[in-house]
């Protein structure tokens, strides 16, 4: 068995080794693993740090779907628990984009408590990566598409985490007022 803080290291240094050379979709000059810390690190505050499955699985949370990582793998080396969580976090990439976020927005409501918090976390990384200063008029619409989907997706996550609920708040508030 792991210690909580063997899990969170192990964790980081395989979510950093498979996201190797990937930059941020919506911030290219930055790598993945600046994503991954600032889910897994939302997912550690919002929970005072008292479940070290859910930080690392908010490391892994896109290690399933975004590279050569199955739910075995993780379930070896981690937890069935912080496998069952990635897994509940990965879109089926065999689907069009548009279907992928409809799915997203009709399981949510079905999603376990932790898988919740995480794509919470998820969606408050992304909103935020978006967030620049004087956007143009594309980033501006991505921007405001982004948002209008998270919202409806974080809908069906909310009520187990009031920090977390209120920093997603918070981010949609400072999204809006640059649109
Ligand atoms: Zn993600």
């Amino acid at each position: 068995m792991l210690s909580s803080i063997q899990l969170i290291s192990e964790a980081a240094e395989l979510a950093a080794q498979r996201h190797t050379g990937t930059p941020r979709k919506a911030r290219p000059n930055e790598p993945y693993v600046n994503h991954l810390a600032e889910v897994a690190n939302l997912l550690a505050t919002a929970t005072d740090g008292a479940d070290a499955e859910l930080v690392a699985a908010g490391w892994l949370h896109d290690t399933v779907e975004d590279t050569e990582t199955s739910r075995e793998e993780l379930a070896q080396t981690f937890s069935d628990r912080v496998a069952s969580l990635v897994t509940e976090c990965t879109d089926d990439m065999n689907l069009p984009k548009t279907e992928r976020r409809q799915k997203q927005i009709e399981d949510a409501p079905h999603k376990s408590p932790g898988a919740k918090l995480i794509k919470i976390a998820d969606k408050i990384s992304n909103i935020r990566a978006r967030i620049v200063p004087d956007p143009s008029k594309q980033q501006r619409d991505d921007l405001a598409d982004y948002v209008s989907w998270a919202e409806k997706v974080v809908a069906g996550c909310r009520g187990v985490n009031a920090r977390l609920d209120t920093a997603f708040d918070e981010t949609v508030r400072t999204a809006k007022r640059l649109l």
